[in-house]
């Protein structure tokens, strides 16, 4: 146990930054929803510099006086316990465990008339290959000159055609679970920023066609989807409210929605967990 330890302390000295990041103040916290695909809002009650959970660094924020790890809990996470591992300001690592309960998410089958969307041929699997490499870049930024906003408006409005966690059928084949929520609304509808951030990427992408990703800082990150017109353009920092798109049905859709998905410590989670009315 005692050698075990000390491993994991040299081996997160070396996977850590070395810059002390300073917890943030934050002044709400999401809803906690301790399941695959939710978020565990965890007080630290050793004060932390940095936390990693599953090798992804993971937001540490102070609110009211104390401090919290707020994490992203994968889709794919087993039910049971699982360990964030909090890095203190002289290099000692300290595991800070929750239990995940078992949630099943319903299935959804949907019929695609493009077949090519359900089965790529090879050459359009060169170009997700590229585009998924793109995304996945965006969606491990780590941005700590941003104040995180734990808490959102929905970013257009609409009813919510469809819920976050669904495992898919796409013309009878299982694909990847529904990882945002789909928001429904005729095409050209305003899409706005729910938070500040900064626009880490844009592009048109096989199946999620116009797309936006949106940097709120301390791997806290938005993407939209299937947008009709994408009006902002990389690197752009947009505050609350600003226009960045419209509604459209580029990409892998059954109609014009919005896609929108939150990603916290490179973890897709569900969004309605940050959305206040
Ligand atoms: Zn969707």
């Amino acid at each position: 146990m005692l050698i075990r330890g000390f491993l994991t302390a040299l081996t997160l000295n070396l996977s850590l930054s070395s810059s002390a990041a300073l917890a943030v103040t934050v002044n709400s916290l999401p809803t906690a929803a301790l399941v695959p695909g939710g978020v565990a809002v965890l007080a630290t009650g050793t004060p932390a510099v940095t936390a990693e959970f599953r090798r992804e660094r993971v937001m540490l924020a102070d609110f009211q006086g104390a401090q919290y790890a707020v994490v992203g809990i994968p889709l794919d996470a087993r039910p049971g316990a699982h360990e964030v591992i909090l890095k203190t300001a002289d290099g000692t690592a300290v595991p800070l465990s929750f239990t995940v309960t078992d949630k099943q998410y319903v299935e959804q089958r949907l019929t695609i008339t493009n077949e090519r969307q359900v089965n790529p041929n090879n050459e359009d699997m060169v170009r997700i290959n590229r585009e998924s490499a793109e995304m996945n870049a965006a969606f491990a930024s780590w941005d700590e000159t941003q104040e995180p906003v734990m808490q959102m408006r929905a970013p257009t409005e609409g009813p919510r055609s469809s819920s976050f966690g669904l495992r898919r059928f796409f013309n009878d084949q299982p694909r990847a679970p529904h990882s945002g929520m789909d928001i429904a609304a005729p095409e050209g509808t305003p899409i706005h920023a729910p938070a500040p951030g900064v626009i880490r990427a844009t592009g048109n992408y096989f199946f999620n066609g116009n797309t936006i990703i949106l940097d709120h800082g301390h791997g806290l990150i938005t993407l939209y989807c299937h947008m009709n017109t994408i009006d902002v353009s990389p690197g752009t920092r947009v505050a609350a409210g600003d226009q960045i798109g419209k509604v459209g049905q580029t990409g892998r859709v059954t109609g014009p929605h919005l896609h929108w998905s939150i990603n916290l410590n490179n973890v897709r989670v569900d969004p309605a967990l940050f959305i206040t009315e």
